[in-house]
């Protein structure tokens, strides 16, 4: 089984950046009717993800989240779908689901924020969002959401 793309109503924000921090296509809409959540996710052959059980009924294809809590929710997504990938990759960007790409600074690009630039001159990998210019790469973040990942799945093992 593949994994799908995905549509996220605003209930599960959080899952939706969890979905992309593993490289999955997840749209996040917020403020939207029912029928317009239904009618994009029919269009782009989405699967909605949702705790609104009428709205999940209403979907051609549909996950319904009982829980609030994202472990939970996580463990569900991976149960209807184990394929889901569980480890962090650098392929979707967590703000705005631009497509990520390796991105190798000039000497001449600027060099400001919060990146780690002495990491990057030494090898560290950058990725960059083609939509929105925001900058990835490996690190404690990145560390935290890995541990977060694995202890989410030992707990669905027991
Ligand atoms: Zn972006």
């Amino acid at each position: 089984m593949t994994v799908p793309r995905w549509l996220a109503d605003e209930m599960v924000g959080r899952l939706a950046r969890y979905l992309r921090f593993v490289g999955c296509d997840t749209l996040y809409v917020r403020g939207l009717s029912d029928d317009k959540i239904l009618a994009w996710a029919q269009r782009e052959d989405r699967v909605l993800l949702t705790r609104d059980r009428r709205l999940a009924a209403r979907a051609p294809r549909s996950l319904l989240l009982d829980s609030p809590e994202i472990g939970a929710q996580w463990r569900s997504v991976r149960r209807a779908y184990p394929d889901l990938p569980n480890d962090v990759r650098f392929e979707r960007c967590t703000e705005c689901n631009g497509e990520l790409e390796l991105y190798r600074p000039g000497p001449e690009a600027p060099r400001e924020g919060p990146v780690p630039w002495d990491r990057v001159d030494r090898g560290l990998l950058l990725y960059r969002c083609r939509a929105c210019g925001h900058l990835y790469w490996e690190g404690s973040h990145t560390a935290s959401i890995r541990s977060r990942l694995a202890a989410w799945a030992d707990l669905g093992a027991r």
